[in-house]
């Protein structure tokens, strides 16, 4: 088994913090492939902290099971640990977001599929990132009308970093 942290990184405009608006049962949209036979998944998986499925084979349950489907080794997900959101100081820089143990499967890329949330630095005002999959290619721009200022997310990348 191999505990990876999902780390984030892209720049903050006017924005203080931003995160998924809902962090248990949020799915986390992976690109997975088979360190057993290298097979790619040829569909992107979701993984949810608030899901819960049985363990072929075994007791155990997990927030995601699956198993290859070219050589059919069974594997498993469970995210461990939701990190704070990222907010402005972590601008430019890498921050971990999620944290999870991967068993005979291994994540190759995360899309930010799904809900987010974000803070404007300016006012109070909150806003709802509908297509997460579209701030990560495109970046995401609103503008802050209590604040008069443009906010954005841009520049978005991530990796997956090996923890002990
Ligand atoms: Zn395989």
């Amino acid at each position: 088994m191999v505990k990876l942290a999902l780390q984030i990184k892209c720049i903050l405009d006017n924005v203080s913090s931003f995160g998924p608006c809902d962090a248990e049962g949020f799915g986390w949209c992976l690109s997975v492939k088979c360190p057993q036979c290298g097979e790619e998944h040829k569909n992107d998986i979701f993984v949810s902290k608030s899901e819960v499925h049985d363990i072929i084979g075994s007791r155990g349950t997990a927030n995601f099971v699956m198993s290859c489907s070219f050589c059919k080794k069974a594997s498993s997900i469970d995210i461990l640990q939701i990190g704070d959101v990222y907010d402005a100081s972590n601008s430019e820089s890498f921050k971990t977001i999620m944290v999870a143990e991967f068993r005979g499967v291994e994540p190759v890329k995360f899309t930010p599929e799904g809900e987010w949330q974000c803070s404007a630095v300016n006012s109070n005002k909150k806003f709802s990132i509908a297509d997460g999959a579209e701030m990560g290619a495109d970046g995401w721009y609103d503008y802050d009308d209590e604040g008069a200022c443009e906010v954005s997310i841009t520049e978005f990348t991530h990796k997956f970093i090996k923890l002990k």
